[in-house]
Order: C-alpha cells, then sequence, then structure tokens
C-alpha cells in the first residue's frame, strides 16, 4: 500500500520500503512532511493526484532531518513542486551542504556511510526555519535533538496525529533507532519527553502507523 489514510486530512505515502513521507490537507492547500530518497518524487506526485490534489496546492515542505532518506529526492521534486522548504536551523546547513558531515553521526559505521556519494544529495537553501513550538499550518514543531541536532517531530493538532520523524521508529517494534546512526545518542531521551502522550494517531518515518486502540502500545513504550 503506497499511500494510507492515518488521520482525517493526514496520508502516509510510502516513498520506498519502509520510508514514509506525509501529506497533511490544511485549510490552506497541503503540506507535505518529509521526501525520500531521489526516486520519490513519483511516487509523491501521484499520491498528491490520489487524493484529488493538484501539485499547485502543495503549500510547503516541512523537514523533519537532514538525512538522505529524507531529503535526497527533495531537490527533485522541488523541480516539478516549487514550495518553500522549512527546516530546523541546526539541519539547515547539512541541507545546504547536500550530506551529513564526517562528525554528523556518534558511530564509525554512520561516518562510513556518509562518505558515500549514494548518500549525498543536491543542496537545497532552505526558505525558512523551524521554531520549536511553532504551528505551520496546523502542525505544531517539537524539536527533538538526538537523532541529528536539529531533528523535529511534528503535532498535527486538529487530528492530534504525532509525525515522529526518526525520533521513533517502528519497525516491529517502538524503539529510538540505532545510536551510531544518531549525532548524539544521549539527548534522544531527554527529547522523547518532549513528544505527547495524548494523540490519537502516530506516523513513523519508518515503520507501520498506530491508528486507534494500537496507540496504546506507543503511550506504554513512552511512558516506560
Ligand atoms: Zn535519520
Ligand atoms: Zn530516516
Amino acid at each position: 500500500m503506497t499511500i494510507q489514510s492515518i488521520a482525517d486530512g493526514v496520508w502516509q505515502v510510502a516513498t520506498a520500503h519502509d520510508t514514509n513521507a506525509f501529506l497533511v490537507e490544511e485549510d490552506d492547500g497541503v503540506t507535505l512532511v518529509d521526501v525520500g530518497w531521489a526516486a520519490a518524487p513519483p511516487t509523491i506526485i501521484s499520491a498528491l493526484a490520489e487524493i484529488g490534489r493538484p501539485l499547485s496546492d502543495v503549500r510547503r515542505i516541512l523537514i523533519t532531518h537532514a538525512h538522505p532518506d529524507h531529503v535526497r529526492g527533495l531537490a527533485g521534486l522541488l523541480r516539478l513542486v516549487p514550495a518553500p522548504v522549512f527546516i530546523h536551523p541546526a539541519d539547515a546547513p547539512w541541507l545546504r551542504a547536500g550530506r551529513v558531515p564526517v562528525d554528523g553521526r556518534s558511530g564509525f559505521l554512520g561516518n562510513v556511510l556518509d562518505a558515500l556519494p549514494l548518500l549525498h544529495w543536491t543542496p537545497v537553501a532552505p526558505a525558512g526555519l523551524l521554531v520549536h513550538d511553532e504551528l505551520v499550518g496546523g502542525l505544531r514543531v517539537i524539536h527533538t535533538p538526538g537523532h541529528s541536532p536539529g531533528h523535529v517531530a511534528f503535532l498535527h493538532e486538529p487530528t492530534r496525529t504525532l509525525l515522529t520523524g526518526d525520533a521513533v521508529f517502528h519497525r516491529g517494534r517502538l524503539a529510538a533507532g540505532p545510536p551510531a546512526l544518531a549525532a548524539d545518542p544521549s539527548l534522544r531521551d531527554q527529547s522523547l519527553h518532549r513528544l505527547p502522550l495524548d494523540v490519537a494517531a502516530v506516523g513513523f518515518a519508518h515503520g507501520s502507523p498506530l491508528t486507534g486502540d494500537d496507540v496504546g502500545a506507543y503511550r506504554d513504550w513512552l511512558e516506560a
């Protein structure tokens, strides 16, 4: 299933195996959260068609963090969908550089991976910067550093849907993800305390969404 509704007006778009972007229908158009790998743009464009939205409806592109599986397709998408891009200031230099810097991950494995051209992307200059706790469209910005310094999650307030980015993974089980791929793994637990418990649905960049009674698993995990 490439596209699925996880809440009213909130769509998960699988842009690759186990990698998701999200389309959020707003009063003023559509917000895209994350893009995906280089092959993601056609999938996002099909998803917009599937929900009956022309490309010109995309008002903004919000980036949870500057890792290649979230932004490698961004420059290609912007050629077709020239919407303003927003990212947290701490990840903005990475987005502009077109790669995660050599000291951008805590572990050796992460640093080796980041040296590969396959994990670099066409540099993109953001149109604006995301501030913790500000409301962008219907999405509340939650700065959750650790995985990357400028990582943000988003709470869609009209539906109480949390989009975790890579602050929480749901690959079979809920987890904070591999420490070696994080910039500062020790910050991640603190950041988890910023995530809301009172949510109606949770969408993950990696893993299947939680909706209805299944959201209890997220609350239990976060409280533990
Ligand atoms: Zn990441
Ligand atoms: Zn990711």
